[in-house]
């Protein structure tokens, strides 16, 4: 249920009737939008009349049903507005959302020695991304494949984050490790393979940094949603939500389908900021570009992109990684884009030379 205050509700009406909600046995939150206050009930409200709902205060002008099974996460619990995370970064507060430029996150699949972390960090931040990815737990298919470096990497990624300012994006996979990846990491990602590991989703909603969640290779927009709540409903409003490319038929000439339609898919069900993964979404570096240019576009909120300084060599996921001359290029090419649907920040278009 969602009860919409008028504009002007006093404070103290508010906070009186959330109190009263509460007695209900229900969740209030209250949030304050652009123009009004609503305050979303969360619990089992399927029996209650909204009627009686109205009657609790004069300054109630609506009283909404949420029918969707995603509370928090959808779009009607925040009246319609979309909603922003704002990451903290040594470069400052980065937010994510409908409302601000693009934010690009680069870096490479694994993080594999120091050298190279703090240079693609380097080389990242020169082209205008504002997040470093790498990971120290790999989920990987095959056991025998390179599974990260662990803890070890955690303090490379640290070593890059001062070097360079940039927010560090890392992927968690044990519920045993949030606390120390959260130590280093500005937001923890839950990768597709864990997308509905609710004991992990509980844990990442039961701590304060913002998190990423990517989308299950096999999970329909819903499930995603649902995963999100239970995120959110842990206590943990920061989440943005990545899509990586679903499992399709053609194997051989992409790795997976990358779904831009989820963008306005989404715009549509949930306020979360969006990010779209074309390397992971295509498995092909080659085919980046393109599908980058079609994210931004389609009026995504953030890019996920992994670049590394010799893909050749990389200990995983190389054929799908940009050199970093190549996301240079590319994010010139980007700037194009972005300014022209008005979600570029100025200072990131390219230099004339
Ligand atoms: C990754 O980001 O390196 C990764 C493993 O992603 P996904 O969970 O989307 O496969
Ligand atoms: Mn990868």
């Amino acid at each position: 249920m969602i009860v919409v205050m008028r504009v002007g509700s006093p404070e103290a009406e508010v906070s009186r009737l959330c109190e009263e909600f509460k007695g209900w046995g229900l969740t209030p939150e209250k949030i304050v939008g652009k123009h009004k206050v609503v305050v979303g009930l969360v619990g089992d409200t399927a029996d209650l009349e909204e009627a009686l709902i109205r009657e609790q205060s004069p300054w109630i002008e609506t009283v909404l049903r949420v029918e969707r099974p995603y509370k928090r996460a959808s779009r009607e619990f925040r009246h319609g507005e979309a909603s922003e995370v704002v990451v903290s970064t040594p470069n400052g507060p980065v937010p994510v959302g409908e409302h601000h430029p693009v934010a690009v996150v680069a870096g490479p699949c694994s993080v594999e020695n120091e050298e190279m972390i703090v240079e693609t960090a380097q080389r990242v931040k020169a082209a205008g991304a504002k997040f470093l990815r790498g990971g120290a737990y790999k989920p990987r298919t095959s056991p025998y494949s390179f599974q990260g470096h662990g803890e070890s990497a955690l303090a490379l990624l640290d070593a890059a984050r001062q070097a360079s300012g940039l927010g560090i994006i890392t992927e968690v996979m044990d519920t045993a490790d949030v606390a120390k990846i959260a130590e280093v990491a500005d937001v923890l990602q839950v990768g597709a393979r864990n997308m509905q590991n609710f004991a992990l989703l509980k844990k990442v909603g039961a701590q304060d940094k913002p998190v990423l969640l990517k989308r299950g290779m096999s999970c329909t927009i819903d499930e995603w949603l649902m995963a999100a709540e239970y995120i959110m409903a842990a206590g943990n409003p920061n989440v943005i939500l990545c899509e990586r490319g679903i499992r399709t038929f053609d194997r051989k000439h992409t790795r997976n389908t990358l779904d831009v339609s989820v963008v306005p898919v989404l715009r549509s069900l949930t306020h979360l900021p969006i990010m779209l993964d074309p390397s992971h979404g295509t498995g092909f570096w080659e085919l980046v570009p393109s599908m980058a240019k079609a994210a931004i576009a389609a009026g995504t909120d953030s890019l996920m992109i992994e670049v590394h300084p010799n893909p050749a060599k990389a200990l995983s996921d190389g054929p799908q990684s940009l050199t970093p001359d190549r996301f240079d290029t590319l994010m010139k090419e980007l700037a194009v884009i972005g300014n022209a649907v008005g979600r570029w920040e100025s200072s990131r278009e390219p230099a004339l030379v």
